[in-house]
């Protein structure tokens, strides 16, 4: 993970709709969006380009939004200009997000001709119960995503699915018959989230049916993927052996990344940088200066060090504390033995140290 270079994120900041609980950067594509998108993300990589003079790049992720909103010319305008921008000889991976609704064959083909390494899909199917799905305010049926899975697969495309558990209404049983669905299909990957009912958004004014909590759903997860050969190689991503995703491994593990279009966040060395979250007041940015940066910080001291060690510490890989007296390595000590064990010198959660993460990052932070 050490090696010099950078990853690249870009952000898609188109959806058909808004999902009920989304508190992405994202909206509706209007007339002329994705031209100007486009042209302000070509501005936006020459800048950082100049800066960085046009360096190596490990892996690339299209996340979003909705990366399969935009068209197969658009695709080939976008690689084209992070081509002119970046050294992309060396790609080691390359994901897509998409969305059920979006994908089709001419996407996928596209795809699959302009990447400059190894491509991966990664599908935002949340659940496979049409209910669940109505309920989330989501645009795609189980059927879609079914289909949608199959193509990637009949590709020879490796595939992750995303689901979300803890939902309303949900039961134990509804989220085992999601996770069934997808192991089923032939996923290699699989990440799962707990639906988080954020402020601003048309789930945070309602009065929602919620589980008491995501506890049981989460134990359940990691049990179920483990019978079936998945290892947990992060707090919410699961993978078959030689299945691990390198571009978000990197950003665990301490790599630099570079972040492009709205609401990407940069982050070089001590550095990060913060894009406008909207796709006008991003463009604004780009026009004046080259780049949609509004925020930054240089991050130092003991919260860069408790950062680095959280980061680390959500991966299977753990974190190696800098000598014996480190004080983060002595707040840990207390939960060794059921939340975090020592390996080969390096502090890693257990299953259950997994399963409450968040306090340990309380315990952690300065
Ligand atoms: S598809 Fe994703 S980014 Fe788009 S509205 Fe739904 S949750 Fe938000």
């Amino acid at each position: 993970m050490g090696e010099r270079g950078i990853s690249i994120y870009v952000h898609v900041p188109f959806c058909t709709r808004k999902c009920l609980y989304c508190s992405f950067p994202s909206a509706p594509m209007g007339k002329g969006d994705q031209e100007a998108y486009l042209e302000g993300l070509s501005k936006e990589m020459g800048s950082w380009s100049r800066q960085l003079r046009r360096p190596r790049v490990h892996t690339i992720y299209f996340g979003g939004g909705t990366p399969s909103k935009l068209s197969p010319g658009g695709w080939e305008r976008l690689m084209g200009d992070l081509g002119q921008s970046f050294d992309l000889s060396g790609v080691r991976e390359i994901t897509f997000e998409a969305n059920p609704e979006s994908l089709g064959v001419d996407l996928l083909k596209c795809w699959t001709e302009v990447s400059p390494g190894p491509l991966r899909v990664s599908l935002g199917v949340q659940s496979f119960l049409d209910r669940e799905l109505r309920r989330l305010g989501r645009v795609h049926t189980a059927s879609d995503a079914v289909r949608a899975s199959e193509m990637v697969l009949r590709a020879g495309i490796p595939l992750s699915v995303d689901l979300m558990f803890r939902l309303p209404g949900q039961s134990l049983r509804d989220f085992s018959y999601s996770l069934k669905m997808a192991v089923g299909l032939g996923v290699d990957h699989l990440s799962a989230y707990e639906l988080t009912v954020e402020e601003g958004t048309p789930f945070g004014d309602m009065d929602l049916e919620l589980p008491p909590d995501g506890y049981g759903f989460y134990r359940y997860l990691q049990w179920y993927l483990g019978r079936r050969g998945f290892v947990q190689y992060e707090v919410s991503n699961f993978a078959r052996p030689g299945a691990f995703r390198v571009h978000n491994l990197r950003y665990w593990l301490g790599g630099d990344f570079l972040g492009l279009g709205p609401g990407a966040w940069s982050c070089i060395g001590e550095a990060r940088y913060g894009n406008h979250p909207s796709l006008g007041g991003w463009l604004r940015l780009v026009e004046a200066s080259g780049r949609g940066t509004c925020c930054g910080e240089i991050l130092e001291g003991a919260r860069r060090r408790a950062e680095r060690a959280i980061l680390a510490l959500r991966t299977s890989f753990g974190w190696a504390p800098e000598g014996r007296d480190d004080p983060l390595a002595c707040r840990l000590e207390p939960l060794m033995g059921d939340l975090v064990a020592l390996q080969g010198g390096r502090y890693v959660l257990t299953p259950r140290g997994f399963r409450v993460a968040n306090l340990i990052w309380e315990i952690l932070l300065p």
